[in-house]
């Protein structure tokens, strides 16, 4: 598993709409994945998951290393991963093992593993929450120097220019 891959289609997930099975659909596709095992059962419980996720992203928004590796111990205690060594494409890399495992519970693992490897390789301040107005969406951070604050490209500029717009105010205020 590329770990960094794994980590950002975890945050993906808790992104993602997940209503219903269309929005299960949806997310596969974007990830080039197989459909046609995902069911409104994977679905009740990936949104659960989300539930039990977003507090890890809350805690590497406060900057609380503890809490970040905490959360994550607990989260892969109630969901047990079982990793398993593939060389499917050359070099010998974890994957999460599919025997007998759903469609969720295969996402929930395949997600642990790849946050709790980020965490160890990349240092848990790595996690966060987009800092725009009225976003709720968590990105993870690959920047060299852990700079990233926003979820994308638009948040970003959407901030900006509001922070623009604030400036020009302030400026005509006291002109
Ligand atoms: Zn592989
Ligand atoms: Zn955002």
């Amino acid at each position: 598993m590329d770990f960094i891959r794994y980590a950002e289609a975890a945050a993906a997930l808790l992104n993602a709409d997940m209503t219903d099975v269309d929005d299960l659909v949806a997310y596969l596709r974007d990830r080039d994945r197989p459909t046609d095992q995902a069911t409104d059962r994977d679905c009740m419980l990936l949104r659960k998951f989300q539930r039990e996720l977003r507090p890890v992203f809350e805690a590497g928004t406060a900057e609380d290393a503890d809490a970040v590796v905490e959360r994550l111990n607990e989260l892969m205690a109630r969901h047990p991963v079982t990793p398993r060594i593939s060389g499917h494409d050359g070099d010998l890399h974890l994957h999460v093992a599919t025997e007998n495992a759903s469609l969720a519970e295969l996402l929930v693992g395949e997600s642990l593993l790849g946050l709790a490897t980020l965490v160890c390789d990349l240092g848990p301040n790595r996690l966060g929450e987009c800092a725009a107005l009225r976003c709720t969406a968590v990105f993870v951070d690959t920047s060299p120097n852990q700079s990233r604050r926003y979820c994308s490209e638009r948040c970003s500029s959407r901030a900006n220019v509001a922070a623009f717009r604030a400036r020009q105010k302030a400026v005509a205020a006291s002109a």
